[in-house]
């Protein structure tokens, strides 16, 4: 029997989504992103945020609010109201710190039970990267053309020659289990991914971060940008204001900056310094998360 205080809920249809259902988004050389489907939207979030607040807010501008507001103060489960499911086609190197994201649910294309596909990821000569000197993790400039021409024919030989020795492998008759083991990691694979929007917030945050290998980053910031950015639009501008744009100041920093006394000239009870931020409403008054941002600016005053 239906709660009668969490109401009766619609499927929620996003026509933005229905719009891109099944296409398929170019990624890299060969690979893609396709939407299969999907779960849910801003609307299942603020219906799910409502079962636990009780019946609330209605309009728009306040749905928006209440998303930001669980946003800013990680109030997540709602965000596990909205899936989605991709299915996706991408270089072996790159899958394989894809599928460290624990949290989806995946089916991959079985190289034991199917023929590998016949795609290996091709860097062109303008796209060899070379080593960080600064960060083990990284890479910084390009190799100039003429040596990238070079480490692009070299590729091309290995991947044609990995082929033909697992071709001929699978001609004899090997089991396709142990026919793979010398395909390079460039070699193309496909996987059908699905995850809660929560988690896939986390995933974006994560891969489309600085720090991430650019490979992995060109798939987030397609399925952030193109997708996530149509499906939910109110939580993916909650997300970039409050994770991908926002930093958290540790311990030793806030300590510094009271020490330091960077904010202690500032009458942060005078509304003025507010104006044209977006911390004060209509009535001239600072709203929740102006208030938020005041007390902030308090702790880091040292009052
Ligand atoms: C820039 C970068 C560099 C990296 N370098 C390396 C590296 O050198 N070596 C390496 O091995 N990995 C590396 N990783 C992978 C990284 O350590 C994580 O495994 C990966 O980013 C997935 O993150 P996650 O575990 O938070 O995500 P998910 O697996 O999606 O999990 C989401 C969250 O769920 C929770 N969770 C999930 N499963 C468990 C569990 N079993 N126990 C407890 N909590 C759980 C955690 O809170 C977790 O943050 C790197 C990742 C990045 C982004």
């Amino acid at each position: 029997m239906l709660n009668k205080f969490m109401g009766k809920t619609k499927r929620v249809v996003v026509p933005a989504m229905e719009e891109i259902l099944e296409k398929e988004f170019p990624a890299l050389d060969k690979g893609f992103i396709r939407l299969v489907d999907y779960m849910g939207g801003d609307a299942s979030i603020v219906q799910a945020a409502r079962v636990s607040y009780g019946v609330g807010t209605k309009k728009v501008s306040e749905d928006r609010g209440l998303i930001r507001y669980l946003m800013r103060h990680r109030h997540t489960t709602p965000f596990e109201m909205a899936e989605i499911k991709f299915h996706i086609k991408v270089p072996m190197d790159t899958w394989r710190q894809w599928i460290r994201h624990r949290t989806a649910n995946v089916n991959e294309y079985s190289t034991r039970y199917s023929v590998a596909i016949d795609d290996a990821q091709q860097t062109s000569e303008n796209e060899w990267r070379m080593q960080s000197s600064s960060n083990k993790q990284g890479s910084e400039e390009f190799f100039p053309p003429k040596l990238g021409r070079e480490f692009t024919i070299q590729e091309t030989e290995v991947q044609k020659y990995a082929r033909k020795v697992y071709e001929k492998r699978i001609a004899a008759g090997m089991a396709r289990e142990q026919a793979r083991k010398d395909l390079p990691l460039s070699t193309y694979t496909e996987a059908y991914w699905k995850i809660d929007l929560h988690n896939l917030l986390h995933f974006s945050g994560l891969r489309m971060d600085s720090h991430a290998q650019k490979e992995i980053s060109d798939y987030a910031k397609i399925i952030g940008n193109e997708i996530i950015a149509k499906w939910v639009p109110l939580t993916w501008e909650a997300f970039l204001d409050y994770r991908m744009n926002a930093k958290i100041f540790s311990g030793p920093e806030i300590k510094f900056l009271k020490e330091r006394g960077i904010f202690t000239n500032l009458n942060l009870e005078d509304l003025d310094l507010y104006q044209g931020s977006g911390f004060v409403n209509e009535k001239g008054v600072l709203t929740r998360e102006g208030k938020e941002f005041q007390e902030k600016l308090k702790l880091l005053q040292g009052s």
